[in-house]
Formats: structure tokens, sequence, C-alpha cells
């Protein structure tokens, strides 16, 4: 038997159709209970709510198969799953309100590991100009995109502005506008000649100037830090084969933000910077296009302290996408995409192959990532990485609940986690890519409270032969809310 190196163009795709193995991947993990982050909640569900969804097919996220039944949530958290006691006592309660699932998929909320709520969808340079007040606005309302767009934890990448991720966080917990479970981030912090927008970048250079700023963001309240280690094709100036942190500042930065127990991401695309990532601890390593078989080697032997984000849709819009935004796909493949995201995927690949936690969260909020497509990720993790439906479910749903380290509770349909669901028009393990059509995300639910559902979720399926459907009073409920009618 030949051994084919998986960096190898032979090396074979893996087509594996059985049950999904990231669950076991995702419960390895092991950040240090040092670096969990503040456990926030989402004010504003009465306790004593009742919802009760009947009859849909019920996509755990914990490696189950979906099956038939019916849900019960009872103020902000799930209090039945699949078989729901006394039914007929809670269908007579006209203050609890039914939804009839008629064999729609309920599933957890999503969640993308790589969220730039500030970004402007356009050109990033002229966030630095951007007045405060009209920023805020804009973070806001993508933070209700994602919400809208099904994701419901969204761990913050790096933010534009100093404060604007926090001031973001603590706005939806307060209750104060709708949007995702968050970890906020601070500003991508680089040395002087190795940013990539310097508009919107925190400058540092040698590890007591890197130290210095990371301590000023978590004055400021930040969850996570962000190191820009490596280039970017795009910039042309700075490639991203190109490292240009040194071990001694890398090695700096985690542990004074661990000192503080607070988790650091890098931008890693270079082969050095992802090997420093894994050297000296980074928690969160984003991209890692070109590591190397040293690095894949040191990573699984440290697959419990690491989870690899790729980004992935960043370098397949960026390739095939930004045509009509006057960058053409023979432009990116000059300055190098195509050659990166073969790497990428062959990296990414591997990773799965070897049990280390691979999450989804696509870089969405430049001009040809929009918000609102964030589900692109999930398709390609299917199209590309050799993830099941389901293994990309998991990523998205049980692997982000453990990036929040609160995965007892969050990221899977389970009586005792919080109720944050979808109801989904179709079966997402048959076809993933209806989780990118909104209108098929019938109902969205957060912390136990509807953010989403449509006029026709509150027609009431009459029992007679007639065949005539009944509104009812259930129908006052869409005075009192907000919903985006589908
Ligand atoms: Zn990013």
């Amino acid at each position: 038997m030949t051994t084919v190196s998986w960096m190898s163009s032979d090396y074979p795709i893996d087509n594996y159709d059985g049950p999904p193995r990231n669950v076991a991947y995702v419960d390895q993990l092991d950040f240090d209970s040092d670096l969990q982050p503040v456990k926030y909640e989402i004010a504003g569900t009465a306790p004593s709510s009742k919802i009760l969804v009947l009859d849909v097919e019920i996509l755990e996220a914990t490696g189950r198969e979906p099956y038939r039944g019916d849900v019960l949530i009872a103020g902000q958290r799930f209090a039945h799953v699949g078989k729901v006691p006394n039914k007929e006592a809670l269908l007579a309660d006209s203050s609890v309100r039914v939804f009839y699932g008629k064999g729609r998929t309920l599933m957890p909320g999503l969640g993308d590991s790589h969220t730039h709520f500030t970004w402007n969808g356009g050109d990033l340079d002229r966030l630095g100009d951007l007045g405060v007040e009209e920023h805020t606005l804009l973070t806001a309302r993508s933070a209700e995109c994602f919400l809208d767009s099904g994701y419901t934890m969204c761990f913050g990448a790096a933010s534009a502005k100093k404060r604007l991720d926090v001031v973001i966080r603590d706005a939806i917990n307060a209750g104060d506008i709708p949007g995702p479970r968050f970890l906020a981030n601070g500003q991508e912090m680089a040395r002087t000649g190795g940013e990539l927008v310097g508009t919107i970048t925190a400058y540092a250079d040698g590890p007591a100037q890197m130290r210095e700023v990371i301590r000023e963001h978590i004055d400021i309240g930040v969850d996570q830090v962000k190191l820009s280690m490596s280039g970017e094709s795009i910039t042309e100036i700075r490639d991203a084969e190109d490292c240009y942190f040194t071990q001694e500042e890398t090695a700096a930065c985690v542990d004074e933000a661990h000192k503080h127990k607070k988790r650091v991401c890098s931008h890693a695309r270079a082969r050095d910077s992802v090997q420093q990532s894994i050297d000296y601890g980074v928690d969160v390593i984003y991209h890692a296009s070109y590591i190397d078989e040293k690095g894949m080697d040191a990573l699984e032997r440290n697959k419990s302290k690491h989870v690899v984000a790729p980004a992935i849709n960043w370098l397949i819009a960026t390739l095939y996408d930004a045509e009509m935004f006057g960058y053409p796909t023979e432009k990116a493949e000059q300055v190098g995409y195509l050659k990166e995201l073969t790497a990428a995927d062959r990296a990414m690949r591997e990773m799965h192959r070897r049990g280390i936690v691979v999450l989804p969260g696509g870089d969405f909020g430049f001009a040809w990532t929009p918000h609102g497509t964030y589900a692109r990720d999930l398709a390609h993790f299917v199209d590309r990485f050799g993830f099941t439906p389901h293994e990309s479910i998991i990523a998205a749903t049980y692997g982000m609940a453990k990036l929040f380290m609160r995965s007892h509770e969050m990221g899977q349909i389970k009586a005792g986690n919080y109720a944050d669901c979808l109801v989904v028009d179709g079966d997402p393990l048959k076809d993933i890519s209806i989780l990118q059509d909104h209108d098929r995300l019938n109902i969205i639910m957060i912390n136990g409270r509807v953010h989403k559902a449509g006029v026709k979720e509150y027609v009431i399926p009459m029992q007679n032969a007639t065949g005539v459907h009944s509104m009812t009073n259930e129908m006052v409920h869409l005075e009192l809310q907000r919903p985006i009618l589908s």
C-alpha cells in the first residue's frame, strides 16, 4: 500500500456517508475552564411563556437521526422534546402558543464562528471614516440580519471600531435590539506594515505594545482578541503566505489574553502563522490554508485546544462571484486565490479526517460575501471538505455551542437547553442548501421567543370534514411582536 500525502492532488476525496463523526470531535474539545466567556443571558423572555410545536421532524444535532415528535418550550428553555406530556391540556390552554409543524424540520439555531457585524458589505477602507452613529446602526442591522438568517450564535472575529461589537452585544442581551447570542471581539491587531485594512486596525509592534493593546481591549469588555498575523492576497502587497508576527509576539499575546481569561483568534493563512498559532496556543485559528505536514501533526496532537474556521466562502466568492464588483476571476487567480483555495480544501478535508474541529463561519460582510448569505458556508463544508450534511449542521450548532463553552445548554434540541431553534420547510439533511433560503426558515426562535413566524403559522388546522381553516385569536400575537412576515 502506498501512502499518498493529503497535500497531493492524488489524495482521494473522502466519500463517507455514515453517522456523524464530529459529535465525538466536538466532545473532545477542552478549552481551559479559566477561559470560559461570560455566560450572557438575553433579557425579556417571560418565565410563564409556553410554546408548543407539534408534529416536527426533530433534528437534535446530537448525532441521532431525525424523528417525528413534539416540543414544548417553557420560558427560555426546552421543557420536553419528542414526547410532550399533557398535550391535550396544553392545547386547551389559550395562553400556550401552538405551532403546527406538519412534518417540517425543527433544528437548533445556526452559528457562525467568524462574524463581522461591523462590515458594510462594501469598501472596508471607508469604514474608518464612517461616523460612529451610522456605524452603530449598520452594526445593529447586521446583527438582526444574522438572526433573520437563522443564526442564534455568533463569534466575533473583529470589530471595525473598538467598541462596536461590545455595544451591540450588550444591547442584544438587554433585549433592546434583535440579534443572536454574541461573543464580542475588538479591532484586529497588526504590526505596522502587516495590516490588511489600515483604518480599522489596532497597531502594535513588539510584545510590550501588543500586551498593552490587548489590555485596552479587555478593559472595554471584549470576549476574545484577534491577531492579524498573515497577509491576504487581495492586498497585493501582503501575501497570504507571509507571516508578520514573531514567535515572541505571538507568545506574548496568548500569554496576556489568557492571563485575563480571554481567548485569542488569529488571521493565519501563512504556514508560519498557523504553526505559531499552534505552538503558542492561539485558541481559534482562522483560515489555516497553508498549514503543512508538520503543522497538521502538531494540530492533531493538540486538537483538544484549538478550533479551525477556514471562512472558506471568502476564497470561493473572491474567485467566482467578484466579477460584477470589478474583480474578475483571472485577477483573483493571478494574485493567488485559486492556489489558496486548493490548499485550504485539502487541509480542511484532512483536518476533518483527523478529528480536528473545523467550524463554519465565512467572513461575511464584504461586497461579494453579503450579509444574509451566511449558510452558504454549510454547503461548502459538504461540497468541498467531505462533511456529510449532518456533520455540517452539527459543526454549525453543537460545535458552535462548544466554542461558546456552553455546549451543555446550547446548540442541541434537548430538554433543559436554551430554546434557540428553527422550523425549516424541508429536510436539510437531504439538501443542505435549503438553509440559505430565508423563505424556508419558517419559524426562528431565540431564548424561547419567536423572532419570526409568518401569518400562516397562526392558522389552526380544523379537525372537521369541511377542510375549512380558521383564523383564531392566536392572530392577536401578531400585534404584540414584529415578525418578518414570510
Ligand atoms: Zn474576517
